[in-house]
């Protein structure tokens, strides 16, 4: 016998009935993006190792560490993707859509992480970009479409930090100055960043060492050195935020890890999880990445949140799925001992009539047939035996026992009809 193969180590199958979590998440995302104007970019999970290299650093961590790296059978170097956006502005560079541009994805992505709970080698991701404007309106509208995202899963216990990075006119300044306080403690600072702080001095502020962390919070503060368009910007986003009662934490030392992100930067963290994995989404604006690409000085904004650690926040917020398994569940189950061709067509007729039905394959007797309807999760049975065929009826009635009302013959005309109305659509 051959060997039972198993997924790769660091992934895992998401298996019905846990996937309608998903349908509901990406289902919900994908209502929301529409509404606020986006569209569905689909693209391809390799890209040309450059744009990733190119677009978020070479010295970046997850380039550096992370990344799946491939030569193909025509010794062409390709990377798995590690994030959604670089391909995202490459695909702007490539098509010169009109800008703004705003498109909404959902896609796997890939990183040679150690594995872990809620931390995976593919993970998936829900997101959107805007493209082509720098107005801070775009940022907000961008933080509002997450920040209702959430509300709309069921998440409460969230907070949304927010930071401006600066720009290309204020940011190097700064740096300087962070790199000089860095070098005058640089024995004080974690193993890592004693050999890279003075390489790129950003990276330390979004350290999670203590070490690390105590030797920032003496330094200077970014906020100090922003130039007047970037403190505007800033501003303005903030209004925005607070004319749609979104609540906000400007949180100095959030600084995101790569290298094409600058002005507005934010984080949504859950109060439900753990410290270390408590981030739930997060994004920000990138005004150099498509130019990074080949393309035109471009601005762009955009998010991306994990779906795994989305259903951890649920399940550490103690929200109820069993609403989710009615909605999306089945409307009802067949149960059929007569395998006349006219049962599979009354089943094919309520599937057109908008109605979720299953039945029972292989010729199984009732009482088996009913053990499956069970199973199923289906709310309502649709019984047919000799005499309901005889009558073009079923019988129709209640799976769950909390329900008493007593089984009615139905004709089968009247069956998508009545289904509805008892299950209340
Ligand atoms: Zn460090
Ligand atoms: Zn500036």
């Amino acid at each position: 016998m051959s060997k039972e193969l198993s997924s790769p180590n660091g992934t895992h199958d998401v298996l019905p009935p846990q996937s309608r979590r998903w349908e509901f998440l990406i289902g919900t995302f994908s209502e929301l993006a529409r509404r606020g104007g986006f569209g569905l970019i689909v693209q391809p999970l390799f890209e040309d190792v450059a744009v990733f290299n190119r677009g978020i650093g070479e010295g970046s961590e997850v380039a550096r560490k992370e990344m799946y790296v491939f030569t193909d059978r025509g010794d062409r170097t390709f990377a798995l993707r590690p994030e959604g956006t670089a391909p995202v502005a490459r695909a702007y560079v490539q098509h010169h859509p009109t800008p703004p541009w705003k498109v909404w994805y959902a896609t796997p992505a890939f990183r040679y992480e150690r594995p872990q709970a809620g931390r995976y080698r593919q993970h998936h991701q829900l997101g959107v970009e805007v493209l082509g404007t720098d107005d801070p309106l775009a940022d907000a509208e961008v933080i509002a479409l997450a920040h209702d995202f959430y509300t709309a899963i069921g998440l409460s216990n969230f907070s949304l930090l927010l930071n401006s990075m600066g720009d290309r006119e204020c940011r190097p300044a700064f740096v300087d100055t962070l790199r000089g306080h860095l070098q005058s403690r640089v024995a004080d600072l974690c193993p890592e960043h004693v050999a890279t702080a003075s390489e790129n001095p950003l990276r330390v502020i979004d350290c999670k060492k203590p070490q690390c962390r105590e030797v920032i919070s003496q330094g200077p503060v970014l906020d100090d050195h922003l130039c007047e368009a970037c403190r505007d910007h800033f501003g303005a986003v903030g209004d925005a935020l607070d004319a749609m009662g979104i609540s906000w934490i400007r949180q100095h030392t959030l600084v995101r890890g790569f290298d094409y992100y600058n002005r507005t930067t934010f984080e949504f963290v859950s109060h439900a999880l753990d410290g270390a994995q408590n981030a739930i989404g997060g994004g920000g604006r990138y005004d150099q990445l498509v130019e990074d690409l080949g393309g035109d000085p471009t601005s762009g904004i955009g998010f991306g949140s994990g779906i795994e650690r989305l259903l951890l926040a649920r399940v550490a917020e103690g929200i109820s799925d069993d609403g989710l398994d009615d909605v999306r569940g089945l409307d009802a189950f067949v149960i059929d001992t007569t395998r006349d061709v006219r049962v599979t067509s009354l089943i094919s007729s309520l599937r057109h009539a908008g109605l979720a039905i299953d039945r029972a394959y292989d010729s199984k007797s009732m009482r088996s047939q009913f053990k499956v309807a069970d199973r199923s999760g289906a709310a309502i049975a649709l019984i047919i035996g000799p005499t309901e065929l005889e009558k073009n009826a079923v019988t129709m009635r209640w799976l769950r026992n909390d329900n008493d009302m007593e089984p009615v013959s139905v004709a089968w005309d009247d069956v998508a009809r009545t289904l509805k109305r008892w299950r209340g659509k």
